[in-house]
């Protein structure tokens, strides 16, 4: 909507611009001067409306190449716009669309908060991420863990955990610091989560252990 309100800004520039170029002189032939002022303000309204939808649009596009080097095939990552956190009561931080024979869509929407999250986490050095971005950067791999096809939450969730670590790395992090983020989800996060996003099954050895040397429960050890 703003976006909207940024493109109509900069037409009604333009077309004061094209107005004074077409008819330079009034009508007893004095030289009429452009209007600096109008077209100056129109402008700088204009892009301020268009910003954050153009910073939008590139964060999404950086998760969206995390995301789609995570799971080896195109996805696409959405953030939630202003409009749509106003109207949005659900409690989820994110989610998937699954077509009525179980194919996830191949396209994610990021609550608007942890999209903010995400973007201070990129902009960050990510040697400390706080406790919202370290949620915020496992919340894009739950989602990416449901486009590849587990609808189960707490499959999901375990799946996902294991490949936090590769997720930090594909968003810039070093490998070091990666793996703390995931330790830090598996520790301080996971065990609090709700019962139906929890497995016994989720631990070293267990039936959903992936097996993976990036998993938290091994690098915590190494
Ligand atoms: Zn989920």
């Amino acid at each position: 909507m703003l976006a909207w309100i940024g493109v109509a800004l900069l037409v009604a520039a333009g077309g004061l611009a094209i107005r004074w170029m077409s008819a330079r002189t009034d009508a007893l032939g004095r030289p009429r001067p452009f209007p600096y002022i109008a077209v100056v303000v129109l402008v700088a309204l204009g892009c301020a409306s268009l910003a954050p939808f153009v910073l939008r649009v590139r964060l999404e596009r950086r998760l969206a190449s995390a995301t789609s080097e995570l799971l080896g095939t195109s996805a696409e990552v959405r953030c939630q716009s202003f409009g749509g956190a106003f109207v949005d009561v659900g409690a989820d931080l994110g989610y998937v669309v699954f077509g009525p024979d179980g194919t996830p869509e191949q396209w994610t929407l990021i609550k608007r908060d942890q999209c903010a999250d995400l973007s201070d986490y990129l902009r960050s050095g990510k040697q400390e991420p706080t406790r919202d971005q370290i949620v915020a950067v496992h919340v894009l791999t739950h989602e990416a863990i449901h486009m590849s096809g587990v609808q189960n939450e707490a499959q999901a969730e375990c799946m996902a955990m294991q490949r936090d670590a590769a997720m930090a790395e594909h968003l810039g992090a070093s490998p070091e610091a990666a793996g703390e983020l995931a330790i830090a989800y598996w520790r301080e996060v996971y065990p609090w989560m709700p019962a139906a996003y929890r497995s016994e099954e989720c631990a070293p050895g267990e039936a959903l252990d992936a097996g993976r040397s990036d998993a938290p429960w091994v690098l915590a050890t190494g």
